[in-house]
């Protein structure tokens, strides 16, 4: 059946989404700052809103795909905000990559007023947006995720509840901290090879099949050779930019800090990414890291 749904944040991810939405044949209202990301959805058959409360007044679902936890803050519990003025029963999904700690406050916010919510973050980037193939992290009631299923499955491939209100941020960012850490253990491993001379391709191989093996090894190659497929062979274009890394990394030490966790290797892998990123970094792949490590960046 079709729904209305109200589409906020129509940037490089949730452009895409929206339009993909759109393609399955529901109506949807969009709103962003920007009037080319109004103007793009209105050509592929979408809605231009005329602000938060209009759309919201009118969406049996919205969706937000926005920069940070203050942006959600401020849309959903802000002065004219959705839960102002959507009606109760309406699903809420936010699909942003945010704090922790905002994402249970908005969802508590929501269920006080008769809202079902989850929070929705992906992985996948623009070409999984654009394919519908993302996957969702989703944190939430159980009725809230099976209401939110069956539009996660038009946007994304792999759709995994992660437990209740903040547990698909949490899901995230637990996995990024992991792999910028691997990354970053990847990538010294190679430039010690390298200064040892040892081939990097003997490396690969041995590694590969031997207790050193994960995903930043055998899936994400940070050295050009012994995986075609990965960003190293291109210069390092993302892929998975390494700002993007950062605000992970930043968001795991956050949360981190709020729950009292010990992390001392995501707080170092932070620190690294932010070195990268301010020494000509930003804009690259995340696996360029081995660039900076080596002292070549
Ligand atoms: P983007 O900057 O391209 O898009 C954000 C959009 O939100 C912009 O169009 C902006 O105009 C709009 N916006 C900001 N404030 C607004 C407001 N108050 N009202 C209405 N619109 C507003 O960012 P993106 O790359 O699409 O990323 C969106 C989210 O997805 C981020 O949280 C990001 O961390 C996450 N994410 C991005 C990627 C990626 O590869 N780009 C991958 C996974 C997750």
């Amino acid at each position: 059946m079709a729904s209305t749904i109200g589409f906020i944040g129509l940037g490089n991810m949730g452009g895409p989404m929206a339009i993909n939405l759109v393609k399955a044949g529901h109506r949807v209202l969009g709103f962003d700052l920007s009037e080319t990301a109004l103007n793009t959805l209105a050509e592929a058959g979408g809605e231009k809103a005329a602000g938060v409360a209009e759309l919201a007044a009118e969406a049996d679902v919205v969706v937000t795909m926005l920069p940070a936890g203050k942006h959600v803050r401020q849309i959903y519990t802000g002065e004219g905000g959705i839960l102002e003025h959507a009606r109760a029963g309406t699903l809420l999904i936010d699909s942003s990559t945010i704090d922790v700690d905002s994402a249970r406050a908005v969802s508590e916010a929501a269920s006080g007023k008769g809202m079902k919510m989850v929070d929705a973050p992906v992985s996948g980037g623009v070409a999984g947006a654009a394919g519908g193939t993302l996957t969702f992290m989703v944190g939430g009631e159980d009725d809230a995720f099976e209401a939110a299923k069956p539009f996660l499955d038009i946007m994304g491939k792999t759709i995994v509840h992660a437990g209740g209100a903040g547990t698909g941020q949490a899901a995230k960012i637990c996995n990024n901290m992991l792999l910028g850490i691997s990354m970053i253990g990847v990538s010294e491993a190679f430039v010690l090879a390298e200064r040892l001379g040892l081939d990097k391709q003997k490396l690969f191989d041995i590694s590969s099949t031997a207790s050193g093996q994960c995903w930043s090894l055998t899936s994400y190659c940070p050295v050009p050779g012994p995986l075609p497929t990965s960003p190293a062979n291109r210069d390092y274009q993302p892929g998975f930019a390494a700002e993007m890394m950062l605000k992970d990394l930043k968001l795991a030490q956050e949360a981190a800090q709020s729950s009292g966790a010990a992390t001392p290797l995501g707080a170092e892998a932070a620190a690294l990414y932010a070195l990268f990123c301010n020494t000509g970094g930003e804009g690259q792949d995340f696996s360029g890291i081995v660039k900076f490590l080596r002292g070549s960046s």
